[in-house]
């Protein structure tokens, strides 16, 4: 099977989806390596991000794999995990990264809306949703690895609308 961990950035996409495909023994395909290396259709300036090729993405990929990326719901996926995190602490994550404010400011808000998950609910993978702001690293791949052998579908967990609303 293939698995999306998708999420924003620092959600723990990469920490969790690497131990999951080792747990698994498959591939683990780094999505937005992949974008950078070659599967774009030009470059985003105001982004300052390629721009990701979803089509020469989806060629090429293993049939049993973990995929890692903010895209990865998007390539036909026999299950999508997304990872989710309280968007201050999300801030904090991306501070550590030495981010700029204005990205920063643009993922975050990103997570408080949902984004990712309601994309991901526009697929026909099953979504499996879970929250990274409290749990270790350890419980998180132990809840996502029986998550999936479960297709537990789950979404509407977090709600970030404090966080929305103290910004208003
Ligand atoms: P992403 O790939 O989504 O950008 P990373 O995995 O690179 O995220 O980074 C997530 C950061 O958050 C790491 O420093 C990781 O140790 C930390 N973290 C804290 N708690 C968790 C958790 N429960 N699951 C995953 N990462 C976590
Ligand atoms: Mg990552």
């Amino acid at each position: 099977m293939r698995i999306a961990v998708t999420g924003t950035p620092g959600v723990g996409k990469t920490t969790v989806a690497r131990r999951l495909a080792d747990e698994r023994g498959v591939s683990y395909v780094d999505i937005t390596r992949r974008v950078r290396e070659g599967a774009s259709k030009g470059y985003d300036e105001e982004r300052q991000a390629p721009v990701a090729d979803v089509d020469a993405l989806r060629d090429d990929l293993p049939e049993d794999a973990v995929f890692d990326g903010h895209l990865s719901h998007r390539l036909e996926p026999g299950f999508t995990v997304v990872l989710r995190c309280e968007p201050d602490v999300l801030r904090s994550r991306l501070e550590e990264r030495g981010w700029g404010d204005e990205k920063i400011d643009e993922n975050a808000e990103a997570e408080a809306l949902d984004v990712t998950t309601a994309e991901a609910l526009d697929t026909e993978a099953p979504v499996f949703e879970f929250d990274t702001t409290e749990p270790t690293v350890e419980e998180t791949v132990e809840r996502v690895a029986r998550a999936v052998e479960e297709r537990d579908e789950r979404t509407g967990v977090v709600d970030w609308s404090a966080y929305v609303e103290g910004r208003v």
